[in-house]
């Protein structure tokens, strides 16, 4: 049975505004129409783009721009707006509209033929045709209210144009969810830890995520209160999914262990749906009644959409909620990470991320292993994990650290390698990656930002798509890559602290 929380991003809406004037007369109007329609056409049957794409009547006014501005915000299923000045679009009449508008804007600088007709050009197509200068006195105002956008440039049939009007729909899907996003907080942070904190009410105003917390021992009771019969359901259901250690089967010493496992998962499931919540945290320190910390529960949760922390890291919970969603429907997941310990030969140098438990099965295409170990800290009772290695292939993994008068998101671009030798005593998921464009240059630049332990690792979204949604949060992101240096990132951070503050106004 599908408990899935992670959307359909067929049923979120982009709108197609094409600009024009009256000046143009009523059949080129129609014509203005009617390719404006055929672009959108073109958009729609690409698989790339992974949102429905709507036309709009053509704008010809400052009164119509507006209202089509107030509509969109209106409209919960409208994540953004694509604009195309076709003909020219003069762009005082966009002012109103664009202070308005409150959702993400993609300008598409396009036009409706590929090739010039070189023997049958005139001027009526040139009159039609005009996008080329139309486009840029829209850029100039999109430019002059320093609206954030995202610019793609090309012909509705390029590959690459698709791919990216894609990358910045999936943005805007996790844009719109973060926006939606309660998250829920059993217990406090960790103690005495920095950069897990932060401002909880700056990440309402700044992503629009109602991030509040409840009494561990309200969930302790939702566990509590799940049926046996229930239980015996999700049982089975782990006997089917997972390779289960036989310690753990239904005449196994410690059956009854897994059973607690199951009723974790129905209580945080009943809890976390009767609150409408899409993340949550937990805390070893602060674990109440609950008599193990939550492990495969929380490992299903996230595999299922939801997004996590641990240690009460409600930011990384942010992060992998809206990485699952903006990789819905591709190969792959997210799911909180943690840079454990390393492999230092030289040349070979690689990183072994993992948690205590919450790493999320959705890395692996494997059947992953259900098992039962002490857990060293925490004084609880032993918890039941899926253990798994993440597959092998490109990802990404992205940190949010709070910097008193901004958050900073700091992206690493890495590769997922197979492990050198199997690692039989270690019962955790864990993924093991070569980061890039090489371990000290990576670690040297994550560690001059300031960048967090916990990330999000997602191996269905590229850095790409963060770097789409950053732009839409207003929020700083710092990007390292195979073109990184760091002499060159350094100067990045600097000047990012003053761009940043100077931003911000008074
Ligand atoms: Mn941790």
């Amino acid at each position: 049975m599908s408990r899935s929380i992670i959307p359909d991003l067929k049923k979120n809406v982009v709108w197609f505004l094409t600009g024009s004037q009256d000046l143009y007369g009523p059949e080129t109007l129609a014509q203005v129409a009617e390719q404006s329609k055929a672009v959108v056409a073109q958009l729609a049957a690409s698989s790339d783009i992974p949102v429905t794409i709507e036309w709009k009547p053509v704008l010809k006014s400052s009164d119509a721009i507006r209202r089509a501005m107030l509509d969109a915000n209106a409209d919960d299923s409208v994540i953004g707006v694509i604009t195309w000045a076709h003909t020219f679009s003069p762009s005082k009449m966009w002012i109103h509209g664009l202070n308005a508008l409150d959702k993400p804007l993609l300008h598409l600088h396009t036009q409706a033929n590929v090739a010039l007709p070189w023997s049958d050009i005139d001027f009526d197509f040139m009159n039609l045709n005009q996008a080329a200068h139309g486009d840029r006195e829209h850029a100039y105002i999109l430019s002059r209210m320093s609206v954030p956008r995202k610019t793609v440039v090309g012909h509705a049939s390029n590959p690459a144009v698709t791919a990216s009007i894609g990358t910045w729909s999936r943005a805007a899907s996790g844009w719109a969810a973060a926006r939606s996003m309660k998250l829920a907080r059993f217990g406090d942070n960790m103690r005495f830890v920095a950069v897990t904190e932060g401002d909880k009410t700056e990440a309402e105003i700044r992503f629009g995520v109602q991030v509040n917390t409840w009494g561990v021992n309200e969930l302790a009771d939702a566990v509590h209160a799940a049926s046996e019969a229930d239980i015996d359901a999700l049982v089975d259901e782990y006997l089917a999914a997972y390779d289960v250690v036989p310690e753990l089967l239904k005449d196994g010493d410690r059956h009854d262990s897994l059973r607690y496992g199951a009723a974790i998962e129905l209580g945080l499931r009943s809890f976390l749906e009767a609150g409408g919540f899409s993340a949550f945290t937990t805390s070893f320190e602060d674990l109440g009644a609950l008599r193990q910390l939550p492990g495969l529960a929380v490992q299903r949760l996230m595999a299922d959409g939801y997004g996590f922390g641990a240690e009460g890291d409600w930011k990384t919970a942010i992060l992998v909620r809206v990485a699952n969603v903006m990789g819905a429907g591709l190969p792959g997941g997210a799911s909180l990470m943690e840079d454990y310990t390393y492999h230092l030969t030289p040349g070979e140098e690689k990183i072994l991320g993992a948690h205590m438990l919450e790493v999320s099965p959705s890395l692996t295409t494997a059947k992953p292993s259900l098992e039962i170990h002490p857990l060293g800290i925490g004084g609880k009772e032993d918890p039941v994990r899926l253990v798994f290695t993440a597959d092998s292939g490109p990802a990404v993994v992205v940190a949010m650290s709070d910097m008193r008068d901004r958050f900073r998101l700091v992206a690493n671009v890495v590769e997922n390698v197979p492990l050198d030798e199997p690692m039989p005593k270690l019962p955790v998921g864990r993924a093991v990656w070569k980061p890039a464009p090489d371990f000290a240059t990576s670690a040297a630049c994550w560690l001059t930002a300031g960048a967090a332990h916990h990330t999000v690792m997602s191996t269905a979204v590229s850095v790409d798509v963060f770097r789409d949604f950053a732009e839409m949060a207003g929020a700083e992101l710092l990007v390292i890559d195979n073109d990184t240096t760091l002499k060159d990132f350094q100067k990045e951070v600097r000047w990012n602290a003053a761009y940043y503050r100077l931003a911000q106004g008074m």
